[in-house]
């Protein structure tokens, strides 16, 4: 049976009105709410930054959406998130900033529902079956203790995982220590564990603005003007990555959980209702093209089947030769993932993963599937002359000391 997604265009009626006509279209929440449960609502703000600017949910969606729950009348509503890795701890910013700047702390009072830090909430670890990679993971009370949970992401691409959604907005009820541990571990896999035990009930998704590239640029910004919704995450996340241009089988984190549900992430299985996603389909810059960019001496060669799972790690990769390579010689450098048909090497080509298994021959080759990003380190030093071990001890015991930092201020 196909999942149903709604889309709605928020025209004159306004956003209110398209968000309970959405949630209307994509079947209701009759069989999600009942009167005893507890509910908590989790929008993105991932930063401080004001409604509309497609970085964090639109405070007018959370508001409509809370309003809805109220009226089914309930137990208990609490609108909750913790803001990205980084936040909550000594001299950072905090959550409580996101929600003042971003409106939600205003929604929040006016309807009289409680606004939760979950950064800052009591934590409990939980045992996560079968993982992929994340077999335990601190979780924040209030979302563990929640019946509901409702998702409100925003439509946004994303540096290391293609595209944050439904999914990916989940990540907020870890505290921040947790936050950085993913990365560590790697996001989309991590991104895949933790909705085995956090997966959203409903997700509304906030596409009226969003936001492409690295987020740097006031032309990252792009406006669509709608709302959409849907009992399925999975569903509603594999309609907003067409929306913006990609295709669901790049998306790792949404291949990885779909797969553990039993399902396909792909347009075929899912009935979208109200407007045609033709009609809105964008063609988005991905974070990866823009981070690219900073890379002039790197030629990537991406082939078709290329996804987050190498360019995510490539990033990691990338970055660490930047910051603590002695010398800076990343210079003429090839790299090739995915499938590509006829890519030309370079006598510093690297070769990376599963899927450009039968090109390994052009350059140094990196096996995996995703490859480890400490084997790319190796490759990339390989073939530029860098001293790999350097490098990769310099980046873990950099790492090693802002995870030491993040819990001794998460103990306090
Ligand atoms: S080898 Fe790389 S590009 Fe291919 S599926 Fe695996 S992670 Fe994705």
């Amino acid at each position: 049976m196909k999942s149903v997604v709604s889309i709605v265009r928020a025209d004159a009626a306004g956003i209110a009105a398209a968000v309970r006509q959405a949630v209307s279209l994509a079947g209701g929440l009759d069989e999600v709410v009942k009167s005893d449960s507890r509910v908590l609502i989790k929008p993105n703000l991932c930063r401080p930054a004001p409604s509309g600017m497609g970085t964090t949910t639109d405070c007018r969606v959370t508001e409509a959406v809370t309003r809805i729950v109220l009226e089914m009348g309930a137990k208990s509503v609490v609108i909750g998130e913790g803001s990205g890795a980084g936040y909550d701890f000594d001299g950072s910013h905090s959550t409580e900033e996101a929600f003042q700047v971003s409106g939600t702390a205003d929604v929040a009072r006016r309807l009289g529902v409680k606004l939760c830090n979950l950064n800052r909430d009591a934590c409990d670890e939980v045992t996560i079956n079968d993982a992929y990679v994340m077999g335990r993971v601190k979780i924040a009370r209030t979302a563990l203790e929640s019946d509901v949970i409702i998702s409100l992401p925003v439509l946004k691409t994303h540096l290391r995982t293609l595209v944050t959604l439904g999914l990916k907005n989940m990540k907020g009820v870890m505290p921040g220590a947790e936050k950085r541990q993913t990365h560590r571990l790697g996001l989309d896999k991590a991104v895949a564990d933790l909705n085995s035990v956090m997966k959203p009930n409903y997700v509304v998704l906030d596409a009226l603005a969003g936001m492409q590239a690295s987020w740097e640029y006031p032309e990252d910004r792009f406006e669509l003007g709608l709302i959409m919704a849907g009992a399925d995450p999975v569903a509603v996340d594999t309609v907003g990555t067409c929306l913006m241009g990609f295709d669901p089988a790049q998306v790792m984190h949404l291949q990885y959980f779909a797969r553990r549900q039993g399902v396909v992430a792909d347009i075929s299985r899912v009935e979208v209702v109200g407007e045609p996603v033709e009609k809105y389909r964008q063609s988005l810059k991905s974070g990866f093209q823009a981070f690219q960019s900073r890379y002039p001496g790197v030629i990537v060669i991406e082939g078709e089947a290329a996804c987050s799972g190498c360019t995510g790690e490539l990033i990691g990769a990338l970055s660490a030769i930047r910051e603590f390579a002695r010398e800076h010689t990343l210079q003429d450098v090839t790299i090739i993932l995915g499938n590509p048909t006829k890519p030309e090497a370079t006598d510093k080509t690297v070769v990376l993963g599963k899927c450009a298994r039968r090109l390994a021959r052009l350059g140094v080759y990196v096996r995996g599937c995703p490859p480890h990003d400490e084997d790319m380190i190796g490759a990339l030093c390989e073939v530029c002359g860098l001293d790999a071990d350097f490098i990769i001890a310099s980046r873990n015991s950099s790492r090693a000391k802002k995870w030491e930092e993040t819990n001794a201020a998460l103990s306090r």
